[in-house]
């Protein structure tokens, strides 16, 4: 369903910048989740993408202050110079990356980082390639900036990553962007040195080529995986990347609306005019909040990551333990991404039969009362993503539903 199909029949006419793009998937099967709550059915949501915990406290009462102090005007057009240092700071001391602060801007979420870029940088046929599975509105912003995305399947044996040869036959002269996200949502893959060094020797051989870097889960890793981000590998892309982060994941800030990101002072210039048109400038409230967090005591992360780290165990293990379900081992982020291709085929008790891993999803939500998005949603299939960034014993109830539901497929 696109919105100009829906919207057409009450005589709206919306412009067709936004023709091509469809409602997300994952709200349309969280709208029917939540409708079935509504009506008394014990649903489970396995479809959020945002931490369980609630923000540290030290962060809380920093916007307290703020709102005291009266940090209630306009700020800085793309964030304050406490921020801004802030954030210098935190790519110095963690990814070892040194930008000055008018290499850096402040956005309302990762999103709209992401949002400004891609406004600021795409012409009607600008390519931007994007490893598949994807997090979906990479495509649908770039939609709407009239650009192609050019999605490339990197399926589980591949590690849900791409390769160097995939990337040089994907580049065209049209090519502006290439998109990595590690660790990823929806996969959990996570890019360490060795693979990112092959890519980063491709990009170097296309000057024509921008690397945009999502490193929204860098604190969500598992198993010693060492995350890295590519600047910090080849410095000679420096000048033509965009490192994109926030405190959404991290410092379970999702709400509280604060994205950044480090690249070539010119493209911060022009990400900042669409900015000034948009939004004026990030929430002042908010951007204290977020120096508190870059700023402030950081071991809580651990902490967190463990208690991750656990529930990413649990979910694998008993995916894997079920007939027709192979599910990979994520490096990072709160998200499996299972392959449903043992499920194909089969028949529900019902006689519905399984074609695809949507037709899967709908069976577990109608049957199991359990919300997950299918592969398709993320642009490969067939698999489906679970979100583990929910309590240890509505995962465990809702992986013994999942069970049950597979096991009665004929
Ligand atoms: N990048 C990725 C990969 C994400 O999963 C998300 C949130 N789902 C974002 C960016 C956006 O985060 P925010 O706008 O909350 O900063």
């Amino acid at each position: 369903m696109n919105i100009a199909s829906k919207v057409s029949e009450t005589g709206f006419k919306p412009a067709s910048r936004i023709a091509s793009v469809g409602v997300s998937r994952i709200l349309q099967i969280g709208a029917r989740a939540a409708a079935m709550k509504r009506e008394g059915l014990p649903v489970i949501i396995l479809g959020a993408g945002e931490p369980d915990f609630d923000t540290p406290a030290n962060v809380k009462e920093a916007a307290k202050a703020a709102i005291d102090r009266g940090d209630t005007k306009y700020t800085a057009l793309d964030g304050t110079p406490e921020l801004k240092k802030a954030i210098a700071d935190k790519f110095r001391r963690e990814n070892g990356v040194d930008y000055a602060l008018d290499e850096i801007t402040v956005a309302t979420g990762a999103k709209q980082i992401l949002f400004n870029a891609f406004m600021a940088t795409i012409d009607p046929g600008d390519e931007v390639i994007i490893p598949t599975p994807y997090w979906t509105s990479y495509s649908d912003i770039i939609e709407i900036c009239g650009g192609v995305p050019v999605l490339i399947p990197c399926n589980a044996e591949a590690g849900f990553r791409l390769e160097a040869d995939q990337l040089e036959k994907a580049i065209t002269p049209k090519t502006r962007w290439v998109l990595f996200n590690s660790p990823s949502n929806p996969s959990g893959a996570g890019y360490g040195e060795a693979d990112y060094r092959p890519l980063l020797e491709v990009l170097l051989r296309h000057p024509h080529v921008w690397l945009m870097v999502d490193d929204m889960y860098e604190h969500i890793v598992y198993d010693g995986f060492r995350f890295v981000t590519p600047v910090a590998l080849e410095p000679k892309l420096k000048e033509r990347a965009l490192t994109i982060n926030g405190v959404s994941k991290a410092y379970a800030m999702t709400g509280w609306r604060i994205g950044y990101a480090s690249g070539p002072r010119a493209l911060i210039k022009a990400m900042a005019v669409i900015q000034s048109q948009a939004t004026s400038c990030p929430c002042s409230v908010s951007q204290a909040a977020s120096v508190e967090a870059l700023n402030g005591p950081q071991d809580f992360l651990k902490e967190r990551q463990e208690s991750f780290r656990r529930r990413r165990d649990m979910v694998v293990s008993a995916l894997n333990a079920i007939p027709g379900i192979d599910c990979r081992t994520p490096e990072g982020a709160f998200y499996t991404f299972a392959g449903c291709a043992g499920l194909l085929g089969k028949t529900t008790p019902a006689g519905k039969y399984i074609g695809t891993d949507s037709d899967f999803t709908d069976h577990l939500l109608e049957e199991a009362h359990v919300a997950v998005v299918p592969g398709s949603a993320f642009g490969l299939s067939p698999y489906f993503r679970i979100s583990y960034a929910t309590g240890v014993p509505e995962l465990e109830e809702a992986l013994r539903r999942i069970s049950a539901v597979c096991v009665a497929l004929g």
